[in-house]
């Protein structure tokens, strides 16, 4: 039997290569892991976790403008960029020294360097030029902003990596896309005092999700006083004499502002890789073709994550690397389940949403019942704040299972996850409707919407 010098080995340090390297380095595998930039991958350095620190400091804007609402005179305000940006690489670094010491203490090799293949047992250490072997390697270098090259002056662009250094907050910025980043990216930018545009080639924000979902956040966010400009792209992008861009969108509009952050998809990290040395496929995007179980087209190597371009999400990640370990450690394979993923994004108003939408549930379904409430929540009566919140269930009508939950509005996120398990247990109405309301609340709503508001047969929408 060949010997190599690890059991496992881990390229990229991400959430779901840190819990794959942890959980076999616990199982007493002799482990490495490679990680050219930080330990924490996108989600703890430059993704989710500074993400939602910046969406926290830009909804003090609202807290503000409701104080008076509750009888307190806040007085002057001011916002300081670089105490936020300081105190949030110091969180950073805290959570990084966490991804570290776990990796420590279960005995992986932690080595500070970009990998890529020589062989398909053999890894290279570029910081040192060494060549390590593994008898099992696991690919879990994510995925990075996509730049947008064939934009003349894409250059001169942002992507979220930089929207998390800026060394000065712009007075104005043009996000451009319409998915999660973009529209968390705008929320934030404008609840900081930027004058945002985001700019969008679709009809309506946020493709994919639930009609009623986004006709509510596109409206609320314009209520708010974003610009949003659908339907049209950037022709180009060109730096002005004194360091400001001048954007021409498609429409023959000239914009100019200080910053312009692309948001365009993520493409998956495999370039220079080196996995022409060992057989693994690709598709045409570069993302690592495996199989339910997260393996490869060669036996002895997996991937999972962003790499691998199924969804794009750290829980999953996470949920894919305990997979791979069961199936190839532990003689127990395990799919990973992409059923009813709860998921949030984080834009003000936030939502929060799991299973089908109406849309998609109106194809596999002979007959549904849609319960929808739009309402003011208590918290903006008193400040006089008009945002309203939606909550949308929709329901199987033959089996009464509750197939979709859509919530916009304070607190989304946390009670998708809640909903998540509801759904994932297929609880129906009938349960919705047993269980007993939590008073006063918002989320009381889920389970107080007796009589559906229309039903959808056949895909026609009818009264209920
Ligand atoms: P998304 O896939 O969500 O959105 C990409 C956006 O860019 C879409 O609106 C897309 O338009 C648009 N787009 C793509 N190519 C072009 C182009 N050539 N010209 C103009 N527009 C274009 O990607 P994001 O970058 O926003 O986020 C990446 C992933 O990260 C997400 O899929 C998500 O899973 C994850 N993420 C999750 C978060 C969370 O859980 N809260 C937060 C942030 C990211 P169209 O819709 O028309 O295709």
């Amino acid at each position: 039997m060949a010997s190599y010098d690890y059991d496992l080995f881990v390229i990229g340090g991400g959430s779901g290569g840190v819990r794959a390297a942890r959980l076999a380095g616990a199982m007493g595998k002799r482990v490495g892991l490679a990680e050219e930039y930080r330990m924490g991958g996108t989600c703890v350095i430059r993704g989710c976790v500074p993400k939602k620190l910046f969406v926290y400091a830009s909804q003090y804007s609202e807290h503000f403008e409701d104080a008076p609402g509750y009888g307190w005179s806040v007085g002057e305000t001011a916002f300081d960029w670089p105490t936020l940006l300081a105190n949030k690489d110091a969180e950073i670094d805290r959570l990084e020294a966490i991804y570290r010491k776990g990796l420590d203490t279960n005995k992986v090799d932690i080595i500070d360097s970009r990998a890529s293949f020589v062989s398909a047992h053999e890894v290279l250490l570029e910081a040192t030029g060494k060549t390590v072997t593994a008898e099992t390697i696991l690919v879990a270098t994510g995925g990075r902003p996509n730049l947008h090259e064939a934009l003349p002056g894409h250059e001169h662009c942002i992507t979220s990596n930089g929207a998390f250094h800026l060394e000065t907050l712009p007075k104005s910025i043009i996000v451009a896309g319409g998915g999660y980043i973009a529209v968390e990216f705008a929320n934030i930018f404008h609840g900081l005092g930027v004058d945002t545009t985001l700019l969008y080639r679709g009809v309506k924000i946020l493709n994919g999700f639930d009609e009623d979902v986004r006709d509510h956040l596109q409206e609320t966010m314009i209520a708010k006083g974003i610009n949003v400009i659908c339907h049209q792209v950037f022709e180009n992008i060109e730096r002005r004499a004194d360091g400001r861009l001048e954007a021409l969108l498609s429409g023959g509009e000239t914009k100019t502002v200080d910053q312009v952050m692309l948001a365009l998809g993520r493409v998956p990290n495999t370039a220079g890789l080196g996995l022409e040395h060992t057989g693994v496929e690709m598709d045409r995007s570069g993302a690592i073709i495996v199989d339910d179980y997260s393996r490869t087209n060669v036996d002895h190597i997996w991937a999972v994550g962003d790499v691998t371009d199924r969804v794009q999400l750290t829980p999953v990640a996470i949920h894919e690397a305990m997979c791979f370990l069961e199936t190839a450690f532990k003689d127990n394979p395990i799919k990973p389940d992409y059923e009813a993923i709860a998921t949030a994004v984080f834009s003000q108003p936030e939502i929060g949403t799991v299973g089908l939408t109406e849309a998609q549930a109106t194809e596999r379904y002979a007959e549904l019942e849609v319960y929808k409430a739009v309402f003011r929540p208590m918290h903006n009566i008193l400040p006089g704040r008009n945002e309203k919140m939606l909550m949308k269930l929709i329901v199987d009508a033959d089996s009464r299972v509750v197939v979709g939950a859509h919530v916009v509005g304070p607190g989304a996120g946390e009670m998708a996850q809640l909903l998540g398990i509801a759904l994932k247990a297929r609880s129906t109405k009938d349960q919705f409707d047993a269980t007993m309301a939590v008073h006063p609340t918002a989320a009381e709503e889920l389970v107080t919407m007796y009589q559906p508001s229309y039903r959808v047969r056949n895909g026609e929408k009818a009264a209920a």
